[in-house]
């Protein structure tokens, strides 16, 4: 049906910069349909990337991407899957380029998100602001449980919150039948990324190992990241493993009472000027388990 079915995005780091919701809109992502089994497909571009999951009567997408210009792109492109409705939307975190497109999306659609999500969209809307969420789509079912089995539309769903990790309100969606895992954020930028951990919602580098560890465990081959290309297990482990590696190194030098400086060029990060976060105004991961370690020992 002509749907791309590879193809690597190097926007991701463009992307993530609209993390925080307060920044210019990005240059528009060519959006790309993937297709990973008969009714499941993930769409690259516009934000960060999407689930669609085609059930009985209606569809699911994961994630609405960044601007109501864009979900409305998503929802065009869902149209040329299935002529179903989208019926019900399951929000990863609560990043205006996950969720801000859900302003293109029907009145009454059900919106799915983990219990946090919901309070930091409220905290947002509250201080108002072009990165402000769309006030009448906000979540209409909020998760509490670490673990939730649901079936929409026919198709069974495991949504798992371990620990705050990207964000106080990350929700990992799991579809046992087809062992596929969107991550979300917690999961973003390819191969060999650092996470990024939002401090400012209560994110943590630990509650991020925690989790990893816990999507890791799940019966699953396949993991659509929040931005940037699907994963093996082999690689989330590997993610996994270099992560706790550079936190446990970064802890130690913490504890010798190295500054940021010379633990950043120990780790060899580059230099902040080049990108040691990913995109602009986002610190690095080492910098943020300094700011944790030093904290908790001030
Ligand atoms: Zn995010």
């Amino acid at each position: 049906m002509g749907f791309a079915l590879a193809g690597l995005s190097a926007l991701g780091t463009l992307a993530m910069a609209q993390g925080q919701g307060r920044g210019q809109a990005p240059p528009a992502a060519p959006f790309m349909v993937h297709q990973l089994k008969p009714n499941v497909y993930w769409i690259e571009g516009g934000g960060g990337n999407s689930g669609v999951i085609v059930g009985d009567k209606g569809v699911i997408v994961i994630d609405a991407k960044t601007t109501a210009a864009g979900g409305k792109e998503l929802l065009d492109n869902i149209a040329k899957i299935t002529p179903k409705p989208v019926t019900t939307v399951i929000l990863t975190h609560s990043d205006a380029d996950h969720v801000n497109g859900l302003a293109a999306f029907p009145a009454g659609v059900k919106v799915i998100a983990q219990e946090n999500n919901k309070k930091e969209q409220e905290a947002a809307l509250a201080a108002g602001g072009r990165g402000a969420p769309p006030a009448d789509h906000l979540p209409s079912q909020v998760i509490s449980k670490n673990k939730e089995s649901l079936k929409i539309e026919g198709v069974k769903f495991e949504l798992h919150h371990w620990t705050p990790a990207h964000t106080s309100g990350d929700l990992v969606i799991y579809l046992p039948s087809d062992k596929i895992v969107f991550a979300g954020d917690v999961i973003a930028g390819g191969k060999t990324s650092d996470p990024l951990i939002h401090l400012e919602k209560n994110g943590s580098s630990e509650g991020w190992i925690t989790t990893v560890k816990g999507i890791a465990a799940l019966n699953a081959d396949q993991f659509v990241e929040g931005h940037g290309d699907v994963l093996t297990k082999a690689d989330v482990q590997k993610r996994l493993a270099d992560t706790e590696a550079k936190r446990a190194k970064i802890k130690d030098l913490v504890a010798q009472g190295k500054s940021l400086d010379d633990i950043r060029t120990a780790v060899g990060d580059p230099p902040p000027a080049q990108g040691g976060g990913r995109g602009p105004g986002f610190p690095s991961f080492t910098t943020v388990v300094y700011q944790e370690l030093t904290k908790k020992g001030a």
